[in-house]
């Protein structure tokens, strides 16, 4: 393994470099391959182990045939330190990870942006005082790893506190001016630091204040966005860590490192884009405009609601042609997507044609409503994507709203002044009939009237999504 091959940059190369070269070359290839699996529902769990294969592979080389450049491999007592904290933390990742309510899962992704965040930051940290004076890369990167990490490490706890209702917004516009100045400071002391001639053994007490300075960011970033826009912040903040991530990699020259974060951080930047298009906002709009809770409602006839009876909703559902559900977040409050997959399985039966049509940002997570009909084993075909379904909405003889609210709210096309005005929509409001399951008037995410519930077209079936749902099956196997 030991036996010299060739000589690169002046350093002798061995076997055992060799193949821990090529080992990462697998490991990203793995990654790739595991992210393009990722990408559909039905391969997505196999495309988590092949990427977490690749992970694996890449730390047992490491471990093995790491050298550094004295040519020594790593000390058995590190090797043991290491081998104990990724045990305890892969022990608190199974643990959390079966725990975890799909209810709570953004919560979950922001405390592992949080971790990946501190991780980079505190490598970049330990790894400043050994760069070489005048060597303006390493310390680049170093400097970018430490800022990045920092900013994803406590903008990401602020995120948890926000989603788990434990911080409010504070969104006050001159907190955008403060976090401009916070943000010029910050580069500046960047700067400061890489040009620096003085050796960085000496320049210690700079790199402690930008990361200070860099955290006070992070938190002074995340506090003013407003709730509804969180699932875009994570997902830029998901994207930071992965950046923070390569930006280690480049510290150690670890390509699995540079690969596996640049390929986090491009895929976080590319969600968030996607997101931004289907708010139709722009990223700047996101991180500087308050969205969400609040906006003048445009002053409007609001009319009383209709309810329904359960008897009246199975006969309009059991003679529809066509009924289109519209799942929201609280379809996941409830459970209600195995006895939501009973009654399209019961109706489909009758012989009626049932489609879900999925918003982007219905729920709390991305993807979120693909996640909980597959766990109910709705098929994938039946799930039509907002843009495909649109279209063919005034066809539709019945659409079945299961605890959605924003994502149908109509105000996105005709109320200037509300906060989701301009965000794409289902268009729930062209059905011939519609029918809203929900427990009460509750307000959804961006707490905002909903005038689609005073609709003329629009009866409500008041009550928990599940147990309304599992009387309209009864409901309906009577008939
Ligand atoms: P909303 O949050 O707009 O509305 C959910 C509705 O579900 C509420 O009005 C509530 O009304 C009802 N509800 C709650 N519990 C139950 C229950 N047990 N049974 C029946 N109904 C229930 O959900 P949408 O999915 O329409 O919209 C998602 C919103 O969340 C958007 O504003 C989006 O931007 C935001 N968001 C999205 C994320 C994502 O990535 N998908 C992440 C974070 C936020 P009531 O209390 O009357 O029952």
């Amino acid at each position: 393994m030991d036996k010299v091959i060739g000589i690169l940059n002046g350093m002798e190369f061995t076997i055992g470099d060799s193949l821990l070269e090529l080992s990462y070359l697998i490991a990203a290839l793995l990654f790739v391959y595991g992210l393009k699996l990722l990408s559909h529902p039905a391969t997505a769990r196999t495309g988590n182990l092949w990427a977490a294969g690749g992970m694996g592979l890449a730390m047992v080389t490491t471990l093995l045939l790491h050298k550094d450049a004295n040519g020594s491999g790593i000390p058995l007592t590190n090797v043991w330190i290491i081998l104990a904290a990724i045990g305890v933390g892969s022990a608190i990742g199974w643990m959390v990870a079966r725990r975890v309510k799909m209810t709570a899962m953004p919560q979950l992704v922001s405390i592992y942006n949080a971790t990946g965040g501190a991780a980079s930051m505190l490598v970049a940290l330990l790894e400043y005082p050994n760069a070489v004076a005048g060597d303006v890369g390493s310390i680049l990167v170093t400097v970018l790893g430490l800022f990045i990490g920092a900013v994803a490490f406590s903008g990401s706890l602020i995120a948890f506190g926000k989603l788990d209702g434990r911080v409010g917004d504070i969104m006050k516009p001159f907190m955008t001016y403060i976090n401009l100045v916070l943000l010029i400071v910050t580069l500046g002391m960047g700067v400061y630091i890489v040009i620096s001639p003085n050796p960085p053994a000496e320049m210690v007490w700079a790199i402690y204040a930008l990361l200070g300075i860099s955290l006070v960011y992070g938190v002074m970033f995340v506090m003013p966005i407003g709730g509804a826009d969180m699932p875009v912040v994570i997902s830029l903040l998901n994207s930071f860590t992965g950046i923070a991530a390569a930006m280690a990699g480049f510290i150690y020259n670890n390509q699995a490192m540079i690969l596996g974060g640049i390929l986090v951080g491009a895929a976080g930047m590319i969600l968030t884009m996607l997101m931004c298009k289907a708010m139709n906002r722009s990223l700047i709009n996101v991180i500087i405009g308050s969205f969400g809770g609040g906006g003048a409602a445009l002053d409007r006839e609001q009319g009383n609601v209709k309810e329904i009876t359960l008897s009246d909703a199975a006969v309009l559902m059991s003679y529809s042609q066509k009924i289109v559900v519209i799942p929201g977040y609280g379809l996941a409050v409830a459970q209600a997507q195995h006895i939501a997959h009973e009654l399209d399985t019961l109706l489909e039966g009758k012989g009626v044609d049932v489609k879900y049509a999925i918003h982007p940002v219905a729920g709390r997570m991305p993807g979120h409503m693909n996640v909980l009909l597959a766990e109910a084993d709705v098929p994938y075909e039946n799930l039509v994507e907002m843009d495909d379904i649109n279209p063919d909405m005034p066809n539709v003889d019945v659409a079945i709203v299961i605890g959605a609210n924003d994502v149908v709210n109509p105000a996105a096309y005709d109320d200037p002044s509300s906060p989701i005005y301009g965000m794409p929509i289902i268009d729930a409001h062209l059905a011939k009939n519609i029918i809203i399951m929900k427990r009460g008037m509750g307000k959804g995410y961006a707490g905002i009237e909903n005038f689609l519930f005073f609709n003329d077209k629009t009866r409500m079936l008041f009550g928990d999504a599940k147990s309304s749902i599992s009387k309209l099956v009864n409901e309906i196997k009577s008939m």
